[in-house]
This record gives C-alpha cells, sequence and structure tokens, in this order.
C-alpha cells in the first residue's frame, strides 16, 4: 500500500486557501531570500505576490 495515492485525492479537494499557501511555503524553501525571513512581507518579489496570492484567496474563501 502506498501513502501517494490519498494524497492525490487530497490535492484535489484542495481548497484555493491552501493551494495558495501551499505555492507560497514552497517558494520560501527554495529562495534563498525568503527562506531566512521571518516574516513574508520581507520575502522577494515573487514571495510576496504568492504571500499576496494567499491572503486573497483567504478573503475571498469565506464566503
Ligand atoms: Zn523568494
Amino acid at each position: 500500500m502506498s501513502g501517494g495515492r490519498v494524497g492525490a485525492a487530497v490535492r484535489q479537494t484542495e481548497i484555493p486557501m491552501l493551494r495558495a499557501y501551499r505555492l507560497w511555503f514552497e517558494h520560501t524553501r527554495k529562495c534563498s531570500h525568503c527562506k531566512g525571513m521571518r516574516k513574508a512581507q520581507d520575502g522577494c518579489t515573487d514571495g510576496r505576490e504568492l504571500w499576496g496570492a494567499y491572503r486573497l484567496a483567504r478573503i475571498g474563501g469565506t464566503s
């Protein structure tokens, strides 16, 4: 039994807010600039855009 299929199924139902957060989080792990930042607002341009998308998704997801 592999847990990979379970992860794929979860990803399909992932809500936009969590998806946006995951994109930002993955960026902070790959980006040498954002990696050392304690606040998302101090990240690079890409990092701040991803964080902004997450905040928008969080606001829009409360409907
Ligand atoms: Zn970055």
